[in-house]
This record gives C-alpha cells, sequence and structure tokens, in this order.
C-alpha cells in the first residue's frame, strides 16, 4: 500500500536528537518525545508544462525512469532549492525537451503523491502554459525517453502513470473542449 511509504510510517527516529520517540500527530507533523523538535510533512513544489502545436495537440513525454516508467507524463519536475516555480519549469522544459519558452501562464495546482526510493513525496505540481514560439529543436532528453503530440480527444487517461498528471490532462481536455464550443475560459 502507497500509505505504507508515507513518512508518517517510514520516519521513526527524531532527525535532531536521534530519539525513538518520535510520534506522528494523524495530521502532518512529527514530535520528538525527547527533544520536543516538530517536523512537519509539506508538499512539494514541482511545475508541469503544457506544450501545444499548431494542430492544438498537446506534447507528452515517455518516462524513461520510475515510477511509472514507460507510461505517458507531462513535461516538467521538481523546483530546485531557491528557485522560483517560473526559472524551474523555464529549465525543465530546456533540459527535457531542448525547448525554449517565451511566455507562461499559469493553469492550476495539483497535488500529487510520488513514490521514490521507498518513500512517498507529496508534491504540489504548479501547472503553466508554455509558449514555445520554435518546436524544430524538440528531442527527447533527461527523464524523458520520447516526446510526442496528442489531441485532446485522442488522450488515452489510462496511459498516463501518475494521478495529478491524469487530473491535469482531464482538466486540460475539459477546457479544451469548452473553447471549441465557444465557451471560452
Ligand atoms: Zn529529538
Amino acid at each position: 500500500m502507497l500509505s505504507d511509504f508515507y513518512p508518517s510510517s517510514v520516519f521513526k527516529f527524531c532527525p535532531f536528537c536521534g530519539a525513538k520517540e518520535f510520534v506522528w500527530d494523524g495530521v502532518k507533523s512529527h514530535t520528538c518525545g525527547a527533544c520536543r523538535h516538530k517536523l512537519y510533512t509539506n508538499e512539494s513544489a514541482a511545475t508541469v508544462a503544457l506544450i501545444v502545436n499548431a494542430q492544438g495537440e498537446l506534447l507528452f513525454v515517455r518516462r524513461k525512469y520510475n515510477p511509472a516508467k514507460g507510461m505517458l507524463d507531462l513535461p516538467g519536475g521538481f523546483v530546485d532549492l531557491g528557485e522560483t516555480a517560473e526559472r524551474a519549469i523555464i529549465r525543465e522544459v530546456k533540459e527535457e525537451l531542448n525547448l525554449e519558452v517565451s511566455k507562461l501562464q499559469f493553469f492550476g495546482s495539483f497535488p500529487n503523491r510520488y513514490l521514490f526510493g521507498e518513500l512517498v513525496y507529496f508534491t504540489l505540481d504548479l501547472v503553466f502554459t508554455c509558449t514555445v514560439p520554435d518546436l524544430s529543436p524538440l528531442r527527447a532528453a533527461d527523464d524523458a525517453e520520447a516526446c510526442l503530440f496528442i489531441a485532446p480527444q485522442e488522450v488515452n487517461i489510462g496511459e498516463i502513470g501518475l494521478e495529478s498528471i491524469r487530473e491535469i490532462a482531464k482538466s486540460y481536455m475539459a477546457r479544451a473542449n469548452n473553447e471549441e464550443k465557444g465557451d471560452g475560459l
């Protein structure tokens, strides 16, 4: 079960004094019974890029590594220490796809759970619509094995590996449908 890998199950000792009495409050923090330090479990910031070509198709990548190796994903990644979300998404798009972003628009935020090295990281995926004036340098690199454009009506949600990315794709498709019907947004 995924919850077996939550910090609440995995963290057994106080990281400050090493005491064994390190108690989860059932919500969001551990407290050390010896030194009284509190350690909070929060969402880590991550970014996701929505990049659309002239035909209105959305750019997906195929994941090279676990979790969800081989499944569809959207480009993006964790925000580094001291980095803004805007800088992070521009960097990730360059690293993974070799593309230059000229403009960003915030789309929304989506919580995710990400199992890595037997620990679940709770992330908050910050999604940006990215304008890329030139798609010709596109190539898959870094943790993307391949990239492919898919029309919104042809996206198979079951092929998407991560829960937040499924929710983002659904939300994107709903907005694309509304725009097609002229509802705008
Ligand atoms: Zn302690």
